[in-house]
């Protein structure tokens, strides 16, 4: 579903991406984990190409990414993305939000995309907020709403980077279940998050960068029993 193959990537002199190689199978969940600064952004990023790459391969859901419009419009409809700070657009209303993409790039009617929109919304237990401003929302509630935005596309993939990291601690587990419950639905997931619980509870597998490499990936059993490197150890014992 998403092939990463020998990725090398600079912001300027920087090297923030050193020989990145990740294939990620269809319905299969990634937690990206790793210190601050050691690319997990950057490498999610790449996939749906809001950050370009300077060497390497990326293919998602059978599209090459290239610089070409064309190849990333096809790699965006494929993929959903949810950011930390839930990037919604203040002056529409929570149902103008999920409909927007949909109708610009799926060319649905406004009724069809609503009726999808109130479909995902729904599923994220906030179906009765279609008419408010995200303002209006709490910070878990407006999470929410951008995996229901994102959903909207019908996406193939989810990307989520930090998603919980920006909300009060009460409104983390009403969003990490919404997580839990699209990976159960066989979604193909990459989270970065260093919600372990998370990680423990649904990932095929744990990734570890440090310094723009993965240093180490294994099943959440072995990953957090038996850490092979030194560095992975260390993360480790500061963040559990
Ligand atoms: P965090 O846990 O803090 O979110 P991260 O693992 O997501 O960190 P990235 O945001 O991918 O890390 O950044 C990797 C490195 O690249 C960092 O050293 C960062 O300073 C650098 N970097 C990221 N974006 C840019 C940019 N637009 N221009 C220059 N350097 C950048
Ligand atoms: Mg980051």
């Amino acid at each position: 579903m998403i092939e990463m193959r020998a990725i090398e990537k600079w912001y300027a002199a920087f090297h923030a991406l050193k020989n990145v190689n990740l294939t990620v199978a269809q319905g299969e969940k990634i937690v990206l984990c790793g210190p601050s600064g050691s690319g997990k952004s950057t490498l999610i990023r790449c996939i749906n190409h809001l950050e370009a790459v300077q060497s390497g391969e990326i293919v998602v859901a059978g599209h090459r990414l290239s610089h070409s419009q064309e190849a990333v419009d096809a790699v965006r409809r494929e993929v959903g993305m949810v950011f930390q700070q839930f990037n919604l657009f203040p002056h529409k209303t929570v149902l103008e939000n999920c409909i927007l993409a949909p109708m610009r790039v799926r060319k649905l009617r406004r009724a069809e995309a609503e009726a999808t929109a109130r479909k995902y919304l729904e599923r994220v237990r906030i179906g009765d907020q279609a008419d408010k401003y995200p303002a209006q929302l709490s910070g878990g509630q407006q999470q929410r709403v951008a995996i229901a935005r994102a959903l909207c596309m019908e996406p193939k993939a989810m990307l989520f980077d930090e998603p919980t990291s920006a909300l009060d601690p009460e409104m983390v587990k009403e969003v990490l279940d919404t997580m839990v419950s699209l990976a159960r639905d066989g979604m193909t997931m990459i989270c970065v998050t260093h919600e372990m619980g998370f990680a423990r509870q649904v990932a095929d597998r744990v990734i570890f960068m440090a310094d723009g490499m993965i240093i180490e990936e294994n099943d959440p059993e072995t990953f957090f029993r038996h850490p092979a490197h030194e560095r992975t150890r260390a993360f480790l014992g500061e963040i559990l």
